[in-house]
C-alpha cells in the first residue's frame, strides 16, 4: 500500500498511533485470544500485531507521539496569543 516505508510510519503515528486521538496501537494488544478464536481466517493476530509494533513503533515511538503532540500544542498556543490562529 504504501512504497515509501517512512510515510507509511507517519501515517500509523497519525491515524492510530495516538497523535490526534486515542491511540489504537499494535503494541496495545494484550494476547487475550479473543479475536483469534472468532477469527474465521484463523490468523494468529496476536503474532502478527507483534510484527506491526515491531515494524511501525519500535523505540522511542511514545516519545515522538507526546513530540508532535506537545509542539503542536505549543504553535495552537503561540497562534492564539498573538492572534494569528
Ligand atoms: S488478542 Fe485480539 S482481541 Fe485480544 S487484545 Fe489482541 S487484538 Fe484485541
Amino acid at each position: 500500500m504504501f512504497k515509501d516505508a517512512n510515510w507509511a510510519k507517519l501515517n500509523y503515528m497519525a491515524r492510530v498511533g495516538g497523535m490526534f486521538a486515542e491511540p489504537a496501537k499494535a503494541s496495545q494488544c494484550e494476547e487475550c485470544g479473543e479475536c483469534e478464536e472468532v477469527c474465521p481466517q484463523k490468523l494468529p493476530v496476536s503474532d502478527l500485531l507483534k510484527d506491526v509494533a515491531s515494524e511501525m513503533e519500535g523505540p522511542f515511538f511514545n516519545a515522538k507521539i507526546w513530540t508532535v503532540k506537545t509542539f503542536t500544542k505549543f504553535k495552537e498556543w503561540q497562534a492564539f496569543r498573538t492572534g494569528k490562529n
